[in-house]
């Protein structure tokens, strides 16, 4: 753009110098010179051109300042309308980048795998939760002790993927009894001499079916089953949340307190020795606090194994 207007005054220019020479005064060769004398002529024709060349040079002087003036006034006036526009196209190109940023996250969020997503652990989460229970295990100068887990369902209680991870992840927490000396490993198949227990999610009108002694109402543990009822896994028990329980706590809580008994501890073996303290986790709190601060760990006096 800027060269074209430099092409565009640079063919103009003479003309226009010619012009403003002109103007200035004119050219002395253009001057009628009346007749006069060679030599006094000569003299004249010297002068004059003196003068012709000094107002040439005033001309050309005015004309490139002229010529510069506007290339720099036009130039400015481009530069401006182009800063402008890279600042347009930076906008747009960030709202596109945007909407794809926004399209992106959607079809991340359609393509992560479900399991994963909703508290099911990854194969990379079970190892390093593994590697810190074992760890637990061995600092706790206790007798070792690695258990098989199996799970199963009882009922209509959808997918136990969430109820397995749980499972898994409260069993092995370095709060609970692996500083007793337990780890806990989780065996795929179902049944048989794999599983050193099996905890079953089970539809709370199948609970009796396990045992006499177990009750619709609450969780229990039969040999080597431990049953956690369906109903208390969804939604705790009114004393515990009255407590200040939540129904999180409660699922770790129930499988502890119920593993417990596999483990050999029964229930209220012992009580928070002071009121408020915190409640061992073999107590019935499902049923009453007494008195007790709702906890789902072994408390230090727990962490035995039979
Ligand atoms: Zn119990």
């Amino acid at each position: 753009m800027v060269s074209r207007i430099a092409t565009y005054f640079s063919t103009r220019m003479p003309a226009a110098i010619s012009r403003i020479t002109v103007a200035l005064g004119g050219h002395p060769e253009a001057a009628p010179d009346g007749g006069r004398p060679d030599a006094a002529r000569k003299s004249r024709s010297k002068e004059s051109h003196r003068v012709y060349v000094i107002r040439r040079s005033v001309a050309l002087l005015l004309v490139a300042a002229a010529t510069a003036m506007v290339i720099v006034l036009i130039s400015s006036v481009v530069n401006g309308l182009q800063a402008q526009d890279p600042a347009t196209r930076i906008q747009e190109r960030s709202a596109a980048s945007s909407e794809r940023i926004r399209q992106g996250a959607v079809i991340l969020k359609q393509a992560a795998p479900s399991p994963h997503a909703e508290g099911v652990l990854s194969e990379g989460q079970r190892s390093a939760i593994m590697v810190k229970a074992q760890e637990v295990a061995r600092r706790s100068g206790k007798t070792l002790h690695g258990y098989h887990y199996c799970v199963s369902s009882t009922g209509d209680v959808g997918d136990i993927k969430v109820f397995e991870s749980t499972v898994f992840k409260t069993l092995n927490s370095s709060l609970g009894w692996p500083r007793a000396g337990a780890t806990f490993s989780y065996a795929a198949s179902s049944g048989g001499s794999a599983c050193d227990m099996t905890l079953i999610l089970a539809q709370a009108s199948a609970m009796k079916s396990f045992s006499d002694g177990c009750s619709e109402e609450y969780s229990c543990r039969v040999g080597n089953d431990v049953i956690i009822n369906a109903d208390r896994w969804t939604s705790g028990t009114p004393d515990w949340l009255k407590a200040g329980g939540s129904v999180e706590r409660y699922r770790r809580l129930v499988i502890n307190h119920e593993v417990g008994h596999r483990l050999g501890h029964l229930d209220n073996e012992a009580s928070c020795t002071v009121a408020g303290g915190a409640a061992p986790v073999m107590q019935q709190q499902s049923v009453s606090l007494r008195g007790c601060s709702p906890n789902e760990w072994p408390l230090d006096s727990e962490l035995w194994i039979a």
